[in-house]
């Protein structure tokens, strides 16, 4: 077991008066690979947003390597990190969407080099060469000048993870990856995952390719109406889920 990178305590988010997660506690250690699976509207989306900020928590606490994110302490006490800090703090947080989300009036190199430019102030020249190495290393270094139109929704999606690869990110969480993909193009996208897997990458993944889970994951979590409901290695939860609803869920998917 790596050192914990990720530690979630009591989380609860509400969205007006409903209740979308309910006191969540999950651990991730450093280069652990996590796939979440649950049904529709269970809170796994809202899950991996409240991760990354991009939606606030009422309760509880979400630390990554010890850092509370969206707090700081200020004499003695914890108070709101400022936007501009949550932008800062978010940066080492990659995350892939379901539909690939690429600025689709940039080629798949202008779409890399953005946030490099933008957020890091890095030069062009070293964003330029970076993203050609991520490009190469998701295999498609020939597909750098081609705008999103003229890629398939695989080629797509693998440069979504190439750019979220070069803000040097050190979790990376990815929202049903392969949902929205012809099922010919799942693979590819899967192998590159993969290979990220490999090289110790902390993951946290949505997602209802169980072949996936049961290879790559370090724990599969299975979440219903915005709780965890069951826990544990990939064999213990897909093939022999002791919770009732996880036999449901994972009946309707396999
Ligand atoms: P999942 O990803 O497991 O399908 P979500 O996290 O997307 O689930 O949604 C969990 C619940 O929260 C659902 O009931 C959904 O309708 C609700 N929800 C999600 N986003 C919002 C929002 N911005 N405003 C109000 N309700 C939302
Ligand atoms: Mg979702």
């Amino acid at each position: 077991m790596g050192a914990p990178k990720i530690v979630i305590r009591s989380l609860s988010k509400y969205f007006g008066a409903v209740q979308v997660l309910n006191n969540i506690n999950l651990d991730v250690a450093e280069g652990d690979i996590v796939c979440l699976i649950g049904p529709s509207g269970s809170g796994k989306s809202t899950l991996l947003r409240c991760i990354n900020q991009l939606e606030r928590n009422e309760e509880g606490l979400i630390w990554i390597d010890g850092v509370p994110q969206g707090w700081k302490e200020q004499s003695g006490r914890l108070v709101q990190l400022t936007s501009a800090e949550v932008v800062r703090q978010r940066a080492k947080i990659g995350m892939v969407f379901q539909r690939f989300n690429l600025f689709p009036h940039f080629t798949a190199l202008e779409n890399i080099v953005e946030a490099p430019m933008q957020v890091k102030g890095m030069s062009r020249r070293d964003a330029q060469a970076r993203a050609l190495t991520l490009l190469e290393k998701v295999g498609l270094r020939d597909k750098a000048g081609s705008y999103p139109s003229q890629l398939s929704g695989g080629q797509q999606q693998r440069v979504a993870i190439a750019r979220a690869l070069a803000m040097d990110p050190d979790v990376m969480l990815f929202d049903e990856p392969t949902s929205a993909l012809d099922p010919e193009l799942v693979a590819e996208v899967l192998t590159v995952m993969r290979s990220l897997a490999e090289s110790g990458m902390t993951m946290i993944v949505v997602t209802h390719e169980l072949g996936f889970a049961r290879e790559a994951a370090s724990k599969v979590v299975f979440m219903d109406k915005g709780a965890v409901a069951e826990e544990g290695d990939p064999e213990a939860v897909l093939f022999a889920p002791q919770n009732d609803r996880t036999r449901d869920f994972i009946s309707t998917v396999l």
